[in-house]
């Protein structure tokens, strides 16, 4: 069998490539390039310190959750964690209030006293009943009406995404629950916890193995056909790897304007959403909240929505959906090539789903791999 100077070259250094990286390198002994166009590694999740020595995120907030013990163990091989539990409010009417919305929210905003039967009497009152949930307008009129959904989401879901709430996928405001209790964590889920020394921190430790090299600042294009390799695995945009034969596939970009004040505090948790339309930004996140860093002066960024730059939000909604099949099939068909993560299977996932899906996807590479074991010894 031919020997190649790499088993496996992996394009992309995020979520995806670095934990098929450390599970080819670690557990089946290949020799992996994992490459980035970008000068770090960690992807989106990239966090630094910044010149006043505050940790912030490259590209906007990243907060970590998950309802998978494996998944958080897998990571936790690579991190120690702080505790963190995400709260957001929404400046609405002048008023900054719980998003997901919740019993305060609904009682500081129409200056009521209720309970939590009475609230979801309130909500149901204000229901407008939608016999198919097709779009995310649909799923938040149903549930909460109209008056609430003008608010907290048509704006920001605007200009989050350029588009109507009413033409895009319901999984998008599904997201975000609403509640008729006091609780007003931003995610339920079991685990919720910020890696203790940062992102890249943990993935320099989950691609600190000698069977991994690391390129930076190189474009796939500029090593196909100059580097040797038996696998490829593509963690970048699936319709770039195609040369957009079927056309373009839509993803949203964001503008983040990262501010340093020479104050301790800027605002009162980690996020205060902005739904209105005419303020341009959709959220100001504030970093020490979710690091825990005890620093003098405070960093923010400033998210602003963007047709065009980075591509960092697959759009989820139908046509989008077909256009992906087309590259899909086209995926099926090159099985010399394993497309894995946000980008490359156009999936509005979140930083767990892409951990579970790299390791799932490494199952399947480690099936492959021991079936053509077999067939190598049946040909000796
Ligand atoms: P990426 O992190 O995008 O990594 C892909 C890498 O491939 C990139 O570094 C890119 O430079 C590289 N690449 C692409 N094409 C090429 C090429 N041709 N040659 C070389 N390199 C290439 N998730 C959460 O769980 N919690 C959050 O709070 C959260 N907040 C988010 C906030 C924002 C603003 C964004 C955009 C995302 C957020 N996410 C969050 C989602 C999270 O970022 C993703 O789930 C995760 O980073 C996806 O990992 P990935 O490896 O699939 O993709
Ligand atoms: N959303 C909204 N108002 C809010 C928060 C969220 O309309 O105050 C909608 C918006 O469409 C957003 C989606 O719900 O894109 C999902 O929100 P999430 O906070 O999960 O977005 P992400 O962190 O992925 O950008």
């Amino acid at each position: 069998m031919a020997q190649f100077e790499f088993d496996y070259l992996i394009v992309g250094a995020g979520f995806a490539g670095s934990v098929l990286a450390e599970r080819l390198a670690a557990d089946l002994n290949k020799r992996v390039l994992i490459i980035d166009r970008r000068p770090h590694i960690a992807g989106n999740a990239f966090d630094y310190y910044n010149q006043e020595g505050i940790l912030i995120h490259q590209y906007g907030p990243h907060i970590f959750h998950t309802n998978s013990q494996r998944i958080l163990d897998y990571l936790s091989r690579f991190t120690e964690w702080l505790p963190y539990e995400h709260r957001v409010l929404a400046d609405v009417d002048g008023q900054l209030l719980p998003i997901p919305i919740n019993l305060t929210t609904i009682n500081k905003l129409y200056h009521l006293d209720l309970n939590d039967a009475q609230a979801e009497a309130f909500l149901a009152e204000q229901a407008e009943h939608v016999a198919e949930i097709k779009t995310s307008e649909d799923v938040v009129v149903n549930q909460i009406g109209r008056a609430l959904y003008e608010k907290f989401f048509r704006g920001y879901t605007k200009k989050q995404w350029g588009l109507d709430p009413s033409e895009l996928d319901k999984s998008v405001t599904s997201r975000v629950p609403t509640r008729t209790n006091h609780d007003d964590r931003y995610f339920l889920d079991a685990h919720q916890q910020m890696p203790l020394h940062g992102y890249t921190s943990m993935f320099n430790n989950i691609l600190a193995h000698d069977n991994i090299k690391v390129l930076l600042n190189v474009d796939y294009r500029e090593v196909r056909g100059r580097v040797k390799f038996g696998h490829l695995i593509f963690t970048g945009p699936i319709d770039e790897y195609f040369d957009y034969c079927f056309g373009k596939l839509p993803y949203r970009s964001l503008k983040f304007r990262h501010v340093t004040l020479d104050q301790p505090q800027f605002q009162s948790v980690a996020v205060v959403n902005y739904p209105d339309e005419a303020i341009e930004h959709t959220r100001i996140t504030e970093y020490k909240y979710l690091t825990g860093q005890i620093h003098h002066k405070t960093a923010l960024t400033y998210e602003i929505p963007q047709a065009e730059g980075d591509p960092y939000y697959p759009i989820p909604r139908p046509q989008n959906a077909e256009l992906y099949k087309q590259y899909q099939a086209l995926a099926d068909a090159t099985p010399d090539v394993t497309f894995v993560g946000r980008l490359a299977t156009y999936k509005y996932y979140n930083m767990d789903q892409v951990v579970g899906q790299a390791l799932a996807t490494y199952q399947r590479l480690l099936a492959t791999e021991q079936a053509s074991a077999v067939l190598d010894t049946v040909y000796e």
